[in-house]
């Protein structure tokens, strides 16, 4: 916990709930502290204070006060509101559901701002209107990667070889010649996207996105992904 005192803290709000009492109760991932739910009592009675600044996937700076027991909101000031996803209920629900899962899987009061500029970096992209589902894989891959549980999208994981096509072996990628049996190749071209869906810059990204025409099916990936994440928190 923090010591008492005031705070001026940057960070996106995860979730938001209001409490029987007319409190405000917010999960926010803060650069430095990691997520931690703040609170503003009252905030959401009669004339509501922050009027929008409290939704979900606001990014801002967050006047805090550490009490010796929580951490009281008292003024919020929006540095981002993503209005292209709010207005597109597609893209709303594709960054909830980001949001949802850095609450299922971010230790409340650990830091994690590798983390926070992925999350970001997604968003920025949904915003400026870059397909959600390369976004999703993009996404997931940079997070997993940072904590050293994505799958190695760049060499055979068995003779270490550069991969070309791939095939999948549990969780991750081996090469033809390792395969020992059957499984769907990923073809050359759709490991290739892949590769530049993870790992381009933000500005190199949108500049290849406008060239291409996709063929990864990243519906199947962002599954894979997202099981792979769920089992390295069960070990
Ligand atoms: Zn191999």
């Amino acid at each position: 916990m923090m010591k008492q005192g005031f705070y001026k803290l940057t960070g996106v709000v995860l979730r938001r709930r209001e409490t029987s009492e007319g409190d405000i109760r917010l999960y926010i991932l803060f650069r430095k502290h990691g997520p931690l739910w703040v609170i503003a009592p009252g905030a959401a009675r009669g004339r509501r204070r922050f009027g929008g600044a409290t939704e979900p996937l606001i990014w801002g700076y967050f006047g805090c006060y550490q009490s010796p027991k929580q951490l009281y909101l008292r003024e919020i000031e929006v540095k981002e509101d993503l209005w292209e996803i709010r207005k597109d209920p597609g893209k709303l629900e594709r960054a909830m559901n980001w949001a949802r899962l850095l609450v299922e899987h971010l230790l409340p009061g650990y830091p994690c701002d590798e983390v926070l500029s992925v999350f970001y970096d997604s968003l920025y992209l949904l915003d400026k209107g870059l397909d959600g589902s390369l976004l999703e894989w993009r996404f997931l891959y940079r997070w997993m990667k940072n904590w050293g549980v994505a799958p190695d999208i760049w060499h055979c994981s068995s003779c270490g070889e550069k991969l070309e096509e791939a095939y999948w072996q549990g969780d991750v990628l081996i090469c033809k010649k390792c395969r020992l049996n059957g499984g769907k190749a990923i073809a050359q071209a759709e490991l290739s996207e892949l590769v530049c869906a993870a790992a381009l810059s933000r500005k190199d990204l949108i500049k290849w996105a406008q060239n291409k025409s996709s063929k990864a099916n990243y519906v199947d990936y962002n599954g894979k992904l997202k099981d792979i994440l769920k089992r390295s928190f069960l070990n």
